[in-house]
């Protein structure tokens, strides 16, 4: 077994899960004893600026070995798994894939009728769950893939390259993995999240993204005098939505955003709904935003009162991958090219921890990790496609320092 794979399956077998319930920062112990470990693990194969921050960040640099000028290039993984399913007792097996069916254990299986990508794996080892947990390929893979480079990387000191920063952070899948990172201190001039799925994937453009409340204030009168006086809120919520663009999560694809109703509750008196807004154009989703609160002010009248309230969440980091900064999309794309990858370059529908990095000052595409069917029981990554992700990140960072 190669080194990567047993130090995959080493972390996999470690139980990261973050808590979205918790208070504290790490949300789960587990990924700061997890951190420690990886910092000795790193300290082992001889890197002496390692270290673990109060908030559980770790941080690595490998300094420059030429006198060329080279950038400061950061990659940066998560260590924790999504609280959708278990991460605890993970017991992954390897399989040499050659087409069929995958039973993973007990009733559990993998068909290819319903995971038609299998198809793009025959004759690749996969590494599977038992079908009772999560694989946690999001983001072990990426941790591996990066420990691994950093492995080759200082085992050659005879191959320039200019300076590599590491970092791996906790609490990504609830959404807070870059709230208290250091970017000044990180000091790369960009960086790569190695967090993305299907070998070749690279991404650059997220949502921009926001959440909307909207209240709406009635009046309620006894239902037997009620005519002419009552103004039901539920009813003129459920009108509200109505008056939406129909434009869901569930019709739209590709650069089409959408509002998404995610609760409603209220009664007679007072309701309230809360959406989702989410488009990678920034013009039409200040739009959307403006058509929340157009809809409200029509149904607004006497007593009646609806408002709105939108709260910005993160942005499209294309806004800043773009002009010069596209140098760091294309960088990753001709390396790719060069080792023989084929490049699969898609909008995320969503955000990742690079957005807000891009927009907290350090612009951070998204790189392939190699897994499929995150955060579920049917998780899978091929060993193939870690090893490539491996090579990927040294060629980054050879290709900069040539
Ligand atoms: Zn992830």
């Amino acid at each position: 077994m190669d080194k990567l794979t047993e130090r995959f399956l080493g972390y996999v077998a470690v139980d990261t899960q973050s808590d979205a319930k918790s208070t504290s920062f790490p949300s789960t112990p587990s990924q700061t004893l997890f951190m420690e470990r990886l910092a000795d693990e790193l300290r082992m194969m001889g890197l002496s600026s390692v270290e673990v921050d109060d908030n559980g960040y770790l941080m690595a640099w490998i300094e420059s070995n030429t006198d060329k000028p080279a950038p400061s290039i950061g990659f940066i993984a998560h260590v924790d798994t999504s609280p959708d399913l278990s991460g605890k007792d993970v017991r992954p097996r390897v399989v040499l894939y050659h087409g069929g069916d995958i039973t993973l254990g007990g009733t559990t299986v993998m068909t290819e009728e319903r995971f038609p990508e299998l198809k793009l794996y025959h004759g690749k080892h996969l590494i599977v769950t038992d079908g009772t947990t999560l694989l946690g390929a999001d983001d072990k893979a990426g941790v591996a893939e990066i420990m691994t480079a950093v492995e080759h990387i200082l085992a050659h000191p005879e191959r320039p390259h200019g300076r590599v920063c590491i970092a791996f952070t906790p609490d990504e899948e609830i959404g807070h993995g870059v709230d208290r990172f250091d970017v000044a201190r990180f000091g790369a001039d960009y960086a790569y999240t190695i967090d993305g799925g299907r070998l070749g994937m690279i991404e650059h453009e997220t949502f921009n993204a926001a959440s909307a409340v909207v209240e709406v204030h009635g009046v309620n009168v006894h239902p037997g005098y009620a005519k002419g006086k009552m103004h039901n809120a539920l009813r003129i919520l459920a009108k509200f939505d109505s008056l939406l663009p129909d434009q869901r999560p569930e019709n739209t694809e590709g650069y089409e955003g959408f509002f998404h109703l995610v609760a409603m509750k209220g009664g007679v008196e007072r309701a309230a709904a809360e959406y989702l807004i989410r488009d990678h154009d920034r013009s039409s989703f200040e739009a959307r935003k403006l058509k929340l609160k157009e809809i409200a002010a029509s149904l607004s009248a006497g007593d009646v009162v609806v408002s709105v309230k939108t709260e910005d969440q993160y942005y499209n980091m294309g806004e800043v991958l773009a002009g010069d900064n596209y140098r760091i999309v294309e960088r990753a794309i001709e390396s790719m090219r060069r080792i023989g990858i084929e490049p699969i370059i898609t909008p995320v529908r969503g955000g990742t921890d690079g957005a807000r990095l891009s927009f907290m000052g350090l612009p951070t595409p998204n790189i392939f990790a190699g897994g499929e069917n995150f955060h579920g029981r049917y998780e899978f990554v091929a060993i193939e496609s870690m090893q490539k992700a491996v090579e990927l990140i040294e060629e980054i960072i050879y290709s900069a320092g040539r």
